[in-house]
């Protein structure tokens, strides 16, 4: 089994949405605060970055190179915790404009990121070459880079929410009862891959459900698939995890994997990935008010946004219990121009 460093504030807590889950008449919602990991790499990708620092570390890296949109959370999370690891930060970032320094571009400049940006023609279809260019450059320099993938979602990056499904067990016996569905956003992939990792590996019972903030389904059931199929070869069976029994050692056609079982509810990218309609401001804008809790344009406004649009419609029963998980990106609400007041 793989391994990792610890960097983030773990466990985080479960809340009860007492308010959104009374008007909305429907199942009762929790939230998992995944956006309180830690202030400066608050979210998601500190539990995946926890096990890729882990490998790059062995390797004896001495530079990171990772890449993603102007506004990455992964990104200013890696420049954060190069940071304090006192290792360099190379960002490549996808932007055509020179852009404003606001939000997470902020940040990654206060944190001494190495910032190149690219067009997002060439993110599209040279960000691999560019990636490896410069970790060639770095080499020459006398350097050990290690590159992080986008968003850090590759099969070493699932293990970070595999990891999750069993806080939510520990935390379930706490509560006294269990989650029929966990709900996550779904951007790059290894979010969602890591929860079914462990849903497979712990034998979980509760359905696990992504809402798309880009692309569509099919792509992300693909991507995810891959993304798991990649994981497999890092649970060394030899090596047996204390608290994995042997029979839930995933194989690589695992039915869970199956990209057609990778459940992913389309239909609330609105006008697409980091652009944000009236009416998902609005939603933000209730949250806020009505439970003291701030969600980011980009993910978790677009899948809260959803997930009470589809309880509005029916797709979840009344009795059920579902935990939204709170994946961060709050220092995307700085940079937009919002339409409120
Ligand atoms: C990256 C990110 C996600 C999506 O996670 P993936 O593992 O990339 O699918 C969700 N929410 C926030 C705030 C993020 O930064």
């Amino acid at each position: 089994m793989p391994t990792k460093r610890s960097y983030a504030t773990l466990p985080t807590k479960i809340e009860k949405l007492d308010r959104l889950s009374k008007s909305l008449e429907g199942p009762e919602i929790y939230i998992k605060r995944d956006d309180q990991t830690g202030l400066e790499f608050s979210g998601n990708k500190i539990r995946k970055l926890e096990y890729l620092m882990e490998e790059a570390l062995q390797e004896g890296a001495d530079a990171l190179i990772t890449c993603g949109a102007i506004q990455s959370n992964h990104c200013r999370a890696t420049a954060a915790l190069g940071a304090k690891l006192g290792i360099p930060v190379y960002l490549v970032l996808k932007e055509n404009r020179e852009p404003e320094m606001i939000g997470n571009y902020l940040l990654d400049h206060l944190f001494g990121a190495d910032i190149q940006r690219i067009s997002e023609a060439d993110y599209q279809h040279r960000r691999g070459e560019i990636l490896e260019e410069l970790a060639t450059q770095l080499k020459q320099e006398g350097k050990t880079p290690y590159i992080i993938p986008e968003g850090a979602s590759n099969g070493l990056g699932c293990f970070g929410y595999r990891d999750v499904i069993e806080e939510i067990q520990q935390q379930e016996k706490a509560l006294g009862f269990s989650f029929d569905t966990v709900v996550v956003p779904t951007g790059s992939g290894s979010t969602l891959g890591g929860l079914i990792l462990g849903k497979a590996m712990y034998d979980y019972p509760g359905e696990i459900i992504g809402f798309n903030i880009a692309a569509d389904a099919k792509t992300f059931q693909h991507r995810i698939s891959l993304i798991l199929q990649e994981a497999i070869p890092y649970i060394d069976t030899h090596i047996p995890d204390t608290h994995i029994p042997d029979t839930h050692i995933p194989e690589a056609d695992h039915p869970l994997f199956a990209p057609e079982n990778i459940q992913i509810i389309d239909g609330y990218v609105g006008e697409g990935y980091g652009k944000s309609r009236k009416v998902e401001w609005h939603f933000l804008q209730h949250i806020a008010r009505s439970e003291g809790i701030l969600l980011d344009p980009v993910y978790t406004g677009k899948a809260l946004y959803g997930l009470t649009e589809e309880i509005k419609k029916g797709t979840f029963d009344n009795t059920q219990r579902i935990l939204f998980i709170h994946t961060g990106g709050v220092f995307g609400l700085i940079p937009p121009s919002t339409p409120l007041r």
